[in-house]
């Protein structure tokens, strides 16, 4: 087969629910009434079922979520958050601009996950939350963070990636104190622009990052408490009803085609494939493998349509961002060889067999 191969195909996903995306939205437009309603509630409701816990507050974004979910803990100036520095940026700009200060950890080579024993030793007396990254699909070892952190540290997990993944039977989003997750377009549970959500199981704080992210009110005109504006949009709500009722058969798709690829690949010499820790059933929001000379490698499969990626190139102290925290070069070595031969091949639940085969022969001769 020929022809170009994205990274992510979202048209697929938008055949399956438009027709439900239409008529949901027509009964929007008909109401005018944009903000709030049953179809966010009701999303709410299913999204904490899905997730397996009591509460979920629909959000603007996933950098809003993890940012209320640390302010509904009273995390502010003078705090410090542990955070790994091999992520999207957005966790540590949640943790940043709470007036909070991130403090990098590395990770684990292989599964590229939080190293546990770095944010233990990274704790100090100021330390009052961690935030493990479910990265690229598979459940960061909380259980194991749990078990060394003090018990006023709380754990924030950052579910960006991991909807509907497990650990050791558990679903993301449900570990920790409190959990953010992101709906943003590309993600496995996608909105149709910025969306995002809480998920905890406490009412405590369920309830304050409610009020966060309505103008720090309660009732209408009452403002106890300074505010944001953090809404999740009724359209999006309606969106994200129809494609969480095919998120398990997406997500196990995605299963399907992460494991051929890792079948394909075994015996290509110069690949290593992704790590799954054990006790952990990922969701594959992506698919990473390593491989000396990335650039080049990279530049060969863009050269062949093959829209392959880097998540995420720079780790979080190298950037200009967060040079304020005087961390350089050699701080966090795992992390920063992840930056250097990670590559994310296109992985979505629909794509063929055929593509993928296309994909590891373009690979193939690359490496070789
Ligand atoms: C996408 C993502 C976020 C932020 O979500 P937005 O909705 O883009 O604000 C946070 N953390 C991780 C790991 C992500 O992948």
């Amino acid at each position: 087969m020929t022809g170009p191969i994205p990274l992510v195909d979202l048209a697929a996903q938008h055949a399956a629910v438009a027709d439900e995306v239409a008529a949901g939205w027509a009964a929007v437009l008909a109401k005018t009434a944009f903000v709030g309603g049953p179809q966010v509630t009701a999303f709410e409701g299913e999204y904490a079922a899905f997730a397996g816990v009591e509460h979920c507050i629909g959000l603007g974004n996933g950098t809003d979520a993890l940012e209320l979910a640390l302010r509904a803990l009273s995390i502010g100036t003078g705090d410090e958050c542990i955070v790994p520095a091999n992520t999207f940026i957005a966790t540590a700009e949640a943790v940043a601009r709470t007036g909070a200060t991130p403090v990098l950890v590395d990770c684990d080579l292989d599964t590229a996950l939080i190293d546990v024993d770095a944010a233990a030793a990274a704790v100090t007396t100021r330390t009052r939350a961690v935030l493990p990254v479910d990265l690229y699909g598979q459940v960061a070892p909380i259980e194991k963070l749990r078990a060394v952190l003090p018990t006023n540290v709380a754990i924030v997990e950052d579910a960006a990636q991991s909807q509907g993944a497990t650990r050791n039977g558990q679903t993301a989003g449900s570990f920790g104190d409190i959990a953010a997750t992101s709906f943003y377009p590309g993600k496995n549970l996608g909105a149709y622009g910025d969306a995002g959500a809480v998920t905890t199981s406490r009412a405590d704080l369920a309830e304050r990052v409610r009020l966060l992210g309505a103008h720090g009110s309660p009732r209408k005109y009452e403002h106890p408490v300074l505010g944001f504006n953090s809404r999740l949009d009724t359209l999006q709500a309606v969106v994200l009803s129809a494609k969480l009722r095919r998120l398990a058969g997406w997500n196990a798709a995605r299963r399907v085609a992460a494991d051929r690829y890792t079948a394909l690949l075994s015996d290509v010499d110069g690949v290593t494939t992704p790590v799954v820790a054990a006790g952990n059933v990922p969701v594959w929001h992506l698919y990473v493998i390593r491989v000396a000379d990335r650039d080049a490698v990279l530049g060969k499969l863009h050269a062949e349509g093959i829209g392959a990626g880097i998540h995420y190139p720079t780790p979080v102290h190298l950037t200009g961002a967060f040079a304020d925290l005087g961390l350089g070069a050699g701080a966090f070595p795992a992390s920063e060889r992840l930056g250097t031969e990670i590559l994310s091949l296109p992985l979505f639940p629909e794509i063929t067999e055929a593509q993928q085969e296309r994909v590891v022969s373009v690979l193939s001769e690359a490496v070789r």
